[in-house]
């Protein structure tokens, strides 16, 4: 591997290398992550300042397909990227799905067996290990518990506009706050089919905390920009970096007041929603699920991460309310 890359090429050309047969294109290449694959716990690199402070942690990959995030940390580990107080964990999660990314169908591998992203409640990961990704989270969880802040790094299919998810907890609604990049702020509750990492008790119940950011789509050199100005502002505001001046336009925080799950197998969208649209007028229709009409229940509406394909039983989009 070359040892001079910078974020750019690192990020890929710009050119589109592939795509699935939806005609999402691939414009990011999956990193070489062996060199941050030794050590102790298998594909977490700590580094150390040797002064007090938190420990922050960014985790990469939750979702196997969602390299950006693993762009991003293989470049800021290379460029040397070190803590001036405290601790800094960088963190590649679902390796195994990760394997197996292919430009040609790249939403394949978002996991191999189960999604990690929803194995964070206590009773399953003291569960039998029922899959490799609940190997792999309790694998992680001992580690997991001894961090102070955490990043959590995604992207997104189908939705454009970035959001940072504060989950339930008003800590790090605050962080999200500070850390401002970017600007739109969801304060949520997750998911009905399992806890994310950020809804796990440790960081939703405090002190710890944590915040999820969802940079923009997924296999874009754009998304992985926003997440470097949101990771550095993360560490500023974690005091991990010197401070930096605030960001250029003032958070906007709106709050999830309802998760819209398909109670049928006859869900559909009015429209071709794709996440960040706000809808003006009270009472605007959204979607039919079988006999039910769905509709805005507030003017100013925000789409939160619309479905692809809404399935019975999983979330097909949040509405939320601007604070
Ligand atoms: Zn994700």
């Amino acid at each position: 591997m070359t040892t001079q890359t910078g974020p750019a090429s690192a990020g890929g050309s710009g050119q589109p290398r592939a795509g699935d047969a939806a005609g999402h294109a691939v414009r990011l290449s999956p990193p070489d992550l062996r060199p941050w694959l030794g050590g102790g716990l298998r594909g977490v690199v700590t580094r150390d300042s040797g002064l007090p402070g938190p420990h922050a942690a960014l985790v990469a990959l939750m979702h196997g397909n969602e390299i950006a995030g693993a762009v991003l940390l293989d470049s800021l580990l290379r460029e040397g990227l070190s803590p001036a107080r405290g601790r800094l964990s960088f963190v590649f999660a679902n390796l195994d799905a990760f394997a197996r990314f292919d430009a040609a169908d790249p939403t394949a591998s978002r996991f191999l067996e189960e999604d990690m992203n929803r194995l964070w409640a206590e009773e399953v990961l003291a569960g039998p290990p029922r899959s490799l990704e609940l190997r792999r989270a309790q694998e992680l969880l001992p580690f997991l518990r001894t961090v102070d802040l955490l990043l959590d790094l995604h992207s997104m299919l189908l939705q454009p506009v970035p959001i940072l998810l504060a989950g339930r907890s008003e800590a790090a609604l605050a962080l999200a706050r500070e850390v401002g990049v970017p600007s739109l702020v969801v304060a949520d509750q997750g998911h009905p089919t399992g806890l994310r990492l950020l809804d796990h008790p440790h960081f939703a119940r405090g002190p710890a905390r944590a915040l999820l950011l969802e940079a923009g789509l997924h296999w874009e050199p754009e998304t992985v920009a926003v997440m470097r100005e949101g990771t550095l502002r993360f560490l500023a505001a974690a005091g991990l970096l010197p401070p930096m001046p605030p960001p250029p336009v003032p958070a906007r925080v709106a709050r999830v007041t309802d998760t819209i799950v398909p109670a049928s197998h006859r869900f559909a969208f009015v429209a071709r929603f794709r996440g960040g649209e706000v809808i003006a007028e009270e009472g605007t229709l959204l979607a039919t699920d079988g006999e039910r009409e769905i509709r805005t229940p507030y003017p100013d509406c925000l789409l939160v991460m619309p479905a692809l394909r809404p399935v019975r039983g999983h979330t097909a989009v949040r509405l939320a309310r601007f604070a």
